[in-house]
């Protein structure tokens, strides 16, 4: 996705939530690999898409189950910081405390320690 024209919004009044900030992107279509990245950096943001002047379609983005090669392990010994072929799978065990659990080595860790892979 390359010169899409961005618009930043802060502290709009929301009903539900006080205040909301959105940030708008004039495009055509979001790319699954960019909802997949959302999902995981900000888990719960509704997306709306506006078609004609209006709301034509809402979703929020829930915290993936699986994660497939969008993060890095931090543990030195998995065998994916020597295989860089290897994709990374992460299962999420607590969404609450957004813990992952690598598929490979089955260390966890939380979301916020993971090296997100843009
Ligand atoms: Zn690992």
């Amino acid at each position: 996705m390359t010169e899409v024209v961005a618009t930043v919004g802060l502290n709009y009044p929301s009903s539900k939530l006080g205040r909301k900030d959105l940030i708008k992107l004039e495009t055509e279509e979001l790319p699954a690999r960019v909802l997949q990245h959302i999902a995981v950096v900000c888990a719960g943001v509704s997306i709306k898409r506006v078609k004609n002047y209006q709301v034509d379609k809402k979703i929020v983005v829930a915290l993936p189950e699986l994660m497939v090669g969008q993060a890095r392990c931090r543990n030195p010994s998995c065998i994916t910081q020597f295989e860089r072929d290897v994709v990374t799978r992460f299962r999420c065990v607590d969404a609450e405390s957004q813990r992952f659990r690598c598929a490979f080595c089955e260390r966890i860790f939380p979301l916020n320690e993971l090296e997100l892979i843009a």
